[in-house]
């Protein structure tokens, strides 16, 4: 059933392909290059913008009744951090909170007292590839697509005994390659509507004004484990939350 459908969605982005030829074959040269800009640019979008859906659903924000009662889940990308991940986990637990923890499978190969100790606490663990080829994931073949989230998959499910059931994309990319793995794996994929760019900005305060813009009942925050600022940023969003009456709860709508 899975395979047939990503099949049919494959097919999909095989037609505009045909037509090209056909436009061609035809003497329709200019025709043809309108096609072909326009596919090109369909594609950029579907593969570079998180937000886009072109190839496969994915959970940007949490559920109806989570956000009716004020709640926002936190979530960590590209740990776990031999430094900074003990420290989140203690500022959590001080807060009596629990976030999720979108983790890189090469990382959590280094660092698996890390990552039991996230699981032990609690917290979600998700699934974020297992090298993080941020820069290159929008364009991964099926077999190194499959190699990247079900490495991910094994490895996480290794060392926790319990299977992610959330994977998160490097940069938020995806491609046509990416749904058939996270359905045959049982994987949601979740993406994030709330994020200050704390993993390019510098300045903490910079990243609070971003976070505080998008901040709202519902919101899935984006923050980055192993950076300078992690830890004062966790604190300083604890704050911006409570100001507007928010509370850090766990995903509840999603896992379901
Ligand atoms: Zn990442």
């Amino acid at each position: 059933m899975c395979r047939r459908r990503n099949r049919r969605r494959l097919c999909l982005w095989l037609l505009p392909a045909g037509g090209l030829l056909g436009l061609v074959a035809v003497g329709a040269p200019f025709a043809a290059a309108a096609l072909f800009l326009a596919v090109s640019a369909l594609f950029v979008y579907g593969t570079l913008r998180p937000a886009s859906r072109l190839f496969g659903p994915h959970d940007r924000e949490l559920g109806a009744a989570q956000a009716a009662r004020g709640e926002v889940w936190i979530t960590f990308d590209d740990g776990p951090d031999p430094v900074t991940t003990p420290l989140l986990l203690e500022c959590l637990a001080r807060h009596k909170v629990h976030a999720g923890f979108f983790l890189i499978g090469d990382k959590a190969r280094r660092h698996p007292e890390i990552v039991r100790a996230i699981a032990a606490a609690g917290h979600v663990i998700g699934n974020h590839s297992q090298s993080h080829p941020a820069g290159r994931f929008w364009s991964l073949l099926p077999g190194a697509m499959w190699w990247q989230i079900a490495g991910c998959q094994q490895t996480l499910t290794e060392l926790t005994g319990r299977a992610p059931r959330l994977f998160r994309p490097p940069a938020g990319h995806h491609n046509p390659f990416v749904a058939a793995p996270l359905e045959s794996l049982g994987l949601k994929m979740v993406l994030w509507n709330c994020r200050g760019f704390d993993a390019v900005q510098r300045d903490p305060r910079c990243v609070l004004r971003l976070l505080e813009f998008s901040l709202k009942p519902g919101a899935i925050v984006l923050l980055h484990d192993g950076r300078v600022h992690s830890v004062q940023l966790l604190e300083a969003l604890f704050m911006a939350l409570a100001r507007r009456s928010l509370r850090p709860a766990v995903p509840s709508s999603l896992m379901s």
